[in-house]
């Protein structure tokens, strides 16, 4: 595995000069494009890395996953879906125009800048601080590192810049999706998405939904595995944006990407695995990553179609 690991990632750097690092989040712009690297932990605990593994990376989206792990665990299922549903979207991840014309003016998933807010209203907590702990408190778990912690430049980039994200969480707050105040909900989500992390970090929340809810290296439960099963079903449907449907042909793996490079793709009752590769293709997906994963989800049979 190891071996392979390191053919794969000299075979797809060349990939990154095809697409590009973000630029609409200023701080993400100075990313090394060239980077490339995967880390992979097995239900048994065993681990393989190879390339950039060791880089570390802005969250970004893949908070989503957390956020809605939280949701899931502090809610009525029935409830949730009152405020966001799962179905997948063919527009982009901080699109405005299905919020007013579709599905009751619910956010169509929580893998969406519009439903990944919506979800973190409805994570338990008096206060949008209590919500911020709950939900990074849990990401310290999953992740089995205590020591994560927000990059405050990347924070505040995307505070500064984050007009779009306020458009989305105005727009609820009319509609009756979100109750909370729209600063601080705001102010919680670009804190998530500002978490550094690396590949590792991300290989571990994966293998959580891999094993069904345990973290080979403490065997821990930490999630239902109902919960896992729901999050797994999105992530396959809706996580990488509107590249969802040719990721699921081509990988086939549930899988989340966030627009810092990073992509987690779990392997059911196999491994999880974390992606960097800040080059991204243009629905905001990792370009080198995507192909990693194609070529590796080939070479070991690990579509779960
Ligand atoms: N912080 C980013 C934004 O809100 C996250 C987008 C992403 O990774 O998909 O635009």
């Amino acid at each position: 595995m190891q071996n392979l690991l390191y053919s794969l990632v000299d075979k797809n750097r060349s990939w990154t000069q095809y697409g590009n690092v973000a630029t609409y989040i200023p701080e993400l712009s100075n990313s090394n494009p060239d980077t490339l690297g995967i880390f992979i932990c097995d239900v048994d605990g065993n681990e393989y890395y190879a390339g950039d593994y060791k880089t570390k990376f802005t969250i970004q989206s893949i908070s989503k996953i957390a956020s809605f792990m939280c949701a899931l665990t502090d809610n009525n299922i029935n409830k949730l879906y009152t405020k966001i549903s799962c179905a997948p979207t063919s527009d982009g991840f901080n699109s405005i125009i299905n919020l007013e014309t579709k599905n009751s003016h619910k956010p169509l998933n929580p893998m969406i800048n519009s439903g990944a807010i919506a979800t973190i209203s409805l994570v338990y907590g008096l206060t949008a601080e209590d919500k911020f702990n709950r939900i990074f408190g849990f990401l310290k778990e999953i992740t089995n590192n205590p020591n994560l912690k927000i990059n405050y430049n990347v924070y505040e980039s995307e505070k500064n810049t984050g007009d779009r994200n306020r458009a989305l969480a105005y727009y609820m707050k009319s509609t009756g999706i979100i109750d909370d105040d729209v600063d601080e909900i705001l102010d919680v989500y670009f804190k998530l998405c500002s978490i550094e992390v690396t590949c590792k970090d991300i290989a571990y929340m994966s293998v959580v939904l891999a094993t069904d809810g345990f973290l080979p290296c403490n065997n821990k439960q930490i999630l239902s595995k109902s919960i896992c099963k729901t999050v797994k079903a999105i992530m396959t449907t809706c996580g990488m944006y509107d590249g969802s449907g040719e990721f699921a042909v081509n990988v086939g793996l549930p899988a989340k990407s966030g627009v810092g490079g990073g992509i987690a793709a779990v392997v059911p009752k196999k491994m999880g695995i974390g992606v960097i590769g800040p080059s991204l293709d243009k629905k905001g997906n990792s370009i080198g990553g995507v192909k990693l994963l194609e070529d590796l989800s080939n070479e070991l049979e690990l579509s779960i179609f």
